[in-house]
């Protein structure tokens, strides 16, 4: 399918590894220039060299922490420079796993600012252009847990319910428009992320990580975990124009592991 986006330009924020990198793959294979962000350097230049490479896009790196506002400026001045975004996938890492008992004022501050404060900045700050321009995509990468939370993932059920919220409110705002803000939920994704949390599990039950792996799989209906490049391709048609009537959702890829009927 063509989805109508080649040419424009994507922000991904936290996008050299896992599921970042699987929505700035897919964006780059329907034609869209990317500017690509993550704290480390070298994995970030070496994922955007092979997406320049496979896909022949214009790809811009700004290695930093996205919770920094500096950061951030840097990233808006090097997408102004180029006319102003189109389209911004929002992403940070998620917190990590504990008990109710383990976290603080400064474990959510923290969180809150990885995986709310910071994707609502990035929207505050590029909604205007694509408002002036009649058009934009805005997907957020936020977790199941918003639908069912995972115990062990308090930080992250919190900070994320927060940026849930938001985005009920202001897609409705900047839909007439032309812009939508949809957010894009994971399941269970064979990811670096994915493997820490196998670590945690196996460490808690006395298993090993494979072990843990193998229950986890067992409990999802797909019997399996989902892949960086499935997951990008549903962002890339969310940013697509065939999306423009999806406005305020939470589109959710997990194999089935979340058992409602709506
Ligand atoms: P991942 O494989 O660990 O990749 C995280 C990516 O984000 C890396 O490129 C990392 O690079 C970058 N990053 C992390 N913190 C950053 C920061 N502060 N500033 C800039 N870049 C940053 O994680 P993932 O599995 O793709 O997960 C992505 C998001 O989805 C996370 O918020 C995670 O909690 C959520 N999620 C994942 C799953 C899953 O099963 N994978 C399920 C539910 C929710 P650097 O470390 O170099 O910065």
């Amino acid at each position: 399918m063509d989805l109508g986006i080649s040419g424009k330009r994507a922000i991904v924020t936290a996008s050299s590894k896992g599921l970042g990198l699987g929505c700035a793959r897919a964006l780059a294979e329907a034609g869209v220039h990317l500017v690509m962000n993550a704290r480390g350097g070298d994995a970030l230049e070496e994922a955007a060299k092979a997406i320049r490479a496979d896909f022949g896009v214009e790809v811009t790196t700004v290695a930093g922490d996205i919770t920094e506002e500096a950061q951030r400026d840097e990233i808006m001045q090097a997408i102004r420079a180029q006319g102003g975004a189109d389209i911004l996938v929002t992403n940070a890492g998620g917190p990590p796993p504990g008990m109710w008992t383990d976290w603080e004022r400064d474990d959510f501050i923290k969180a809150l600012d990885a995986n709310m404060l910071t994707p609502i900045a990035l929207m505050k700050a590029h909604l205007p252009g694509m408002m002036d321009k009649g058009w934009g995509r805005v997907v957020n990468i936020t977790s199941m847990s918003v639908k069912a939370p995972n115990p062990v993932l308090g930080l992250s059920n919190s900070a994320r319910t927060g940026l849930t919220g938001y985005v009920a409110g202001t897609s409705r705002q900047v839909a007439p428009h032309g812009v939508t803000i949809n957010n894009l939920l994971p399941g269970i994704h064979a990811t670096d992320r994915a493997v820490s949390l196998d670590q945690g599990a196996a460490k808690a039950q006395g298993v090993t990580p494979d072990e843990a792996k193998t229950q986890r799989a067992a409990g999802i209906p797909a019997r399996r975990y989902g892949t960086a490049e499935e997951f990008g391709q549903t962002c890339a048609f969310m940013c697509s124009v065939h999306a423009g009537y999806m406005v305020g959702q939470n589109i959710l890829l997990d194999g089935g592991a979340v058992t409602s009927t709506m």
